[in-house]
């Protein structure tokens, strides 16, 4: 099953797709994890992205396709996969359009949450962080979380338009428990 899981930050994308590939013993592909460890790595990509995240812009397209499209063709992938956090604009989803050829996506599954619900998701999730001595994101503060939401409004939300167009869109109510939105995804999937 080749699924993508789009929603604003917060919306909870990175714990229902880590749910989904147990249950379905598909990859999780997110393009956030392989951006932080290469800048954890400091590999060339990683000093590329390393200020654009900060931030909270998203990064080049032609940067995360390349990624991405090397992280699909390996063999673990070829069941299936979810894509979480890619594709991030209408770019980025033509070019997975290219990398699949002629393999379908099963479906594109939209989370959606109010925005005064992920603002306070997102900063909860940091100030705990910080409490219990963990890493903070670098962008889980106010002014990188508010260019977040800005470019999933204004770059990444015109793709439900365009999966919508398809057939492709099942979107879920996400201000759900984490346990009822899975819930939901698998019934929306089955
Ligand atoms: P969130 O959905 O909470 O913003 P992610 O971990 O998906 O978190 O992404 C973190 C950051 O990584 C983004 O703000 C952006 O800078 C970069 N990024 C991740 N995926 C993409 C993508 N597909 N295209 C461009 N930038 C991306």
């Amino acid at each position: 099953m080749r699924l993508v899981l789009l929603g604003p930050p917060g919306a909870g994308k990175g714990t229902q797709a880590s749910k989904l590939s147990q249950l379905l013993t598909i990859p999780q592909l997110s393009t956030g994890d392989m951006l932080r460890a290469a800048v954890s790595e400091g590999t060339a990509i990683g000093q590329q992205a390393a200020e654009i995240m900060q931030r909270g812009e998203l990064v080049p397209d032609q940067l995360v396709v390349g990624l991405i499209a090397e992280r699909i063709g390996r063999s673990d992938a070829a069941r299936g996969f979810i894509l979480d956090g890619f594709p991030r604009t209408v770019a980025q989803a033509e070019s997975l359009d290219e990398v699949l050829e002629n393999q379908e996506l099963d479906w594109v599954l939209e989370l959606k949450v109010d925005e005064q619900y992920l603002l306070n998701r997102i900063l909860g999730r940091a100030m705990q962080a910080r409490e219990s001595g963990a890493v903070v994101r670098a962008d889980d503060n106010e002014g990188a979380l508010s260019v977040r939401l800005t470019a999933y409004t204004d770059q990444t939300k015109p793709l439900t338009d365009y999966y919508a167009a398809r057939g492709l869109l099942k979107t879920i109510d996400a201000s759900q428990t984490v346990d009822r939105v899975t819930a939901a995804l698998v019934g929306a999937i089955g």
